[in-house]
């Protein structure tokens, strides 16, 4: 007799979620990314224990019809590409894999009520272990609310390898603060254990966004870059060598508007700072990179968020001169040996 079997469907289902869902933010990151791409202007997230006893985000975006939420939690449904060809083609959204509420359904207790824009009735659906519990009309205004409860309820494996909440909730406030910083046109709100922790106004400019995120004594400390050099433009704002963190974790950077974290714009940053930082002290920068598509690799893991570039040092080179002209035009850093 054979040792080799064949996993039943609900084992295969949960093996696969726990490769896209590994913890409470990358539910927020998901369900965060669908808002975005639903067109919303306000997007508020709550959660509960760090995420892990509940998350729950609203958006006032297109929302969906009882048909388009019944579709919307089967395995490879999206409404963002149609075939190969629309993939080829680029994606305009965030999402296009169709996998995410599905998954995230499989490993939790998962709510959904959503109510499309112009429509007249609402829906709840309610999912559980990977099966539609019920389904029926609910009041509710235009948009979606996604509620995710107890995550990982049924893949104990996957729980013990959470961290401790508040580790699980700085994760998801990253995600969250990233989000709200790319997206200054939104307004996005988060709350932990039914206490704000932020809110931004979504009046558009990114002053304001950094006002709203990290504090007024932050955001006065933050000069503007503003750079362009041929095949690269730097924007963004970027704090007085003195208004600084322990960590490395408010150095936010973003190339063509995605969240990334690549040691080569980081150093740059820092350079630009000729010594002037106490050591392992990190200052506070929201920086912006845009280049030509075929410049840089965004897609080198999509969950680490790396990218790869085609020309490392010239990126560099043009990150660091921007952050060193916006830091000696306002005279926070003094000037260095001449540039080559
Ligand atoms: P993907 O984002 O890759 O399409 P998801 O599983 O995340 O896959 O979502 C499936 C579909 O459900 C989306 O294509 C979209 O049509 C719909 N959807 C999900 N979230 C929302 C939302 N917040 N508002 C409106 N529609 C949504
Ligand atoms: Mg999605």
């Amino acid at each position: 007799m054979s040792d080799i079997k064949q996993l039943d469907e609900k084992t295969i289902q949960r093996i696969a979620a726990g490769e896209v869902v590994e913890r409470p933010a990358s539910v927020v990151k998901e369900l965060f990314e669908n808002s975005l791409d639903a067109d919303a202007t306000r997007i508020s997230v709550a959660v509960d224990a760090g995420g892990v006893e509940g998350v729950r985000i609203r958006d006032d975006g297109v929302g969906m019809s009882e048909e388009d939420l019944e579709l919307a939690v089967r395995e490879h449904t999206t409404s963002k590409i149609g075939d190969i060809e629309d993939l080829e083609a680029g994606v305009g959204t965030l999402g296009f894999r169709g996998e995410a509420l599905h998954t995230i359904g499989a490993v939790s207790r998962l709510t959904i009520r959503s109510k499309p824009r112009g429509g007249d009735v609402g829906t709840e659906l309610k999912y559980e272990g990977g099966e539609v519990e019920s389904v029926r009309p609910a009041g509710c205004p235009e948009g979606t609310v996604v509620e995710v409860d107890d995550l990982f309820y049924n893949t104990p494996a996957r729980r013990k390898f959470l961290k401790t909440t508040a580790t699980e909730f700085d994760h998801v406030n990253a995600v969250v603060t990233h989000y709200a910083l790319a997206n200054p046109d939104v307004a996005v709100s988060l709350e932990h254990d039914d206490r704000e922790v932020f809110a931004t106004e979504g009046r558009g400019d990114l002053q304001s966004t950094v006002l709203s995120v990290y504090g007024r004594e932050v955001a006065e400390s933050m000069v503007p870059v503003d750079h362009d050099a041929p095949g690269v433009a730097v924007s963004g704002l970027v704090s007085h060598p003195e208004t600084t963190r322990s960590t490395r974790d408010y150095l936010s950077t973003f190339v063509n508007d995605r969240y990334v974290t690549d040691r080569v714009l980081r150093e740059a940053v820092l350079d630009a700072y000729g010594g002037q930082l106490d050591a392992d002290r990190y200052p506070f920068a929201v920086l912006f990179v845009e280049v030509a598509p075929d410049a840089v690799d965004v897609n080198v893991h999509p969950r680490k968020m790396e990218v790869r570039w085609d020309d490392e040092s010239g990126v560099r080179r043009d990150v660091t001169e921007a952050v060193e002209d916006a830091l000696l035009s306002h005279g926070l850093v003094r000037s260095s040996a001449p540039r080559g």
